[in-house]
């Protein structure tokens, strides 16, 4: 057995997907990073496998007071970043204050937030800065006009691509990201010339994902080609090097010399709130409610909204925790170690078999995946992907249709 493999197999029986009726608060040894998902949205993408709801003005002040006493039922009171995403978080800026008025003392870290193109204008921009976000992430995800229509992405055609990035990267943000977009079956020149326009309004990062194809979109009836995508992605890589950034990590090219990085995932420990919001706090993965009726009903009858959840040894935190790291460039076994004491002699095997096999190298105690390991890892997230996320999503999302047909059926 391989040891792709190998991982896959342990991942299966090691996290064990179940059913949450009720959780209790969350404890940290140290300060998490906060998440807060806001689902709205004024019109869907056919692409999209994210937890959203129809936007409506009417459902916002329910929605900042939910985040409210979620936050207060979990009962953290500092934490080291906060990130916004959604959702679409950056259409309703009376909510976005709302948010971060409320959450900002809680932090000293960066706040991030996730931005749509057609959201963007210099007024705008303002106003977000003003609120304390410093950090964003601008979700272009593409500036060819025929990309973005077999995307179904509305509120945006190749114009608002173009100015949107003009303006966010001269507004004064401390970082900005460029989320871009790519499917394997397009003309890979797409890509290239997409990734190229990015690179020359000089954003501190650009994110380059393959598309993937989530039950629940218009894509769920293709099959991603990970062997095509490595090739695309090693393409990027070298008109990376000629633009002044460097790929460092699965899927991000950063601006040569930049120590700053911008992820929903770097984090190591992190909770999430509103719907649809995951945790990790090192001894368990769980996610929320899907359903917005759901979520209202149990903050007001003060229960934490968590449905799903997969508790984890040692053994398996400490895979778990690795693995991201690994997909972000870079594991530190000293902060393994101090997170989570001695690592297991399994864990040390897996290591030692995954250096001596060429997958990764390391240099005292930094771990980073080789050329020949990146593309392991490429192919290993696209099916923790679809045999992880995508299945708890799918029941989530299923579970939250029939919580609406019986609430309908009461009504
Ligand atoms: S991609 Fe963004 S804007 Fe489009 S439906 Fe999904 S969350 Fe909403």
């Amino acid at each position: 057995m391989s040891l792709a493999e190998r991982v896959m197999e342990l991942s299966k029986r090691l996290f064990r997907i179940e059913d949450a009726d009720s959780a209790d608060p969350l404890n940290f040894d140290s300060s998490p990073g906060l998440y807060i998902h806001i689902p709205f949205c004024p019109d869907f993408c056919s692409f999209c496998p994210y937890n959203k709801t129809k936007y409506g003005a009417e459902l916002t002040d329910r929605y900042l007071n939910a985040l409210k006493r979620e936050s207060d039922l979990e009962k953290i009171e500092h934490f080291s970043s906060i990130y916004i995403g959604g959702g679409t978080p950056s259409y309703d800026l009376d909510l976005l204050r709302g948010v971060i008025s409320h959450f900002k003392e809680t932090t000293n870290g960066e706040i991030a937030l996730e931005i749509h193109p057609a959201d963007v204008s210099s007024k705008r921009l303002y106003e977000i800065r003003e609120t304390g976000v410093n950090f964003v992430s601008l979700g272009i995800q593409s500036f060819d006009d025929s990309t973005l229509n077999s995307m179904g992405r509305k509120r945006q055609d190749s114009g608002v691509s173009l100015s949107s990035i003009a303006e966010t990267t001269s507004a004064g943000f401390d970082f900005v990201d460029v989320d871009l977009i790519f499917d394997y079956q397009l003309d890979r020149r797409r890509i290239v010339e997409d990734l190229k326009t990015a690179f020359s309004y000089g954003p501190e990062q650009v994110s380059v994902y393959p598309m993937m194809r989530f039950s629940d979109t218009a894509f769920k009836n293709t099959k991603n080609d990970p062997e095509k995508e490595l090739e695309i992605l090693e393409e990027l890589e070298n008109v990376a090097l000629t633009h002044g950034y460097v790929r460092d990590s699965l899927w991000t090219f950063r601006k040569r010399g930049e120590r700053r990085k911008y992820s929903s995932v770097s984090r190591e420990f992190f909770m999430g709130i509103g719907t649809s919001a995951s945790s990790f706090n090192g001894k368990e993965f769980r996610t929320n409610t899907f359903s917005l009726d759901e979520y209202f009903s149990s903050l007001e009858t003060g229960r934490i909204p968590a449905r799903k959840i997969i508790k984890m040894g040692r053994f398996s935190a400490i895979l778990y925790y690795s693995f991201w790291a690994l997909y972000g460039g870079r594991l530190d076994l000293g902060s393994v170690e101090e997170d989570f004491g001695k690592l297991p002699l399994r864990m040390r095997c897996l290591l030692h078999s995954a250096i001596a096999s060429g997958y990764l190298e390391r240099k005292k105690d930094i771990v980073k995946p080789t050329r020949k390991g990146t593309r392991k890892l490429h192919i290993i997230e696209e099916w923790l992907t679809y045999n992880f996320i995508d299945r708890i999503w799918t029941d989530l999302r299923r579970e939250a249709r029939d919580h609406f047909a019986s609430l309908e059926s009461t009504l």
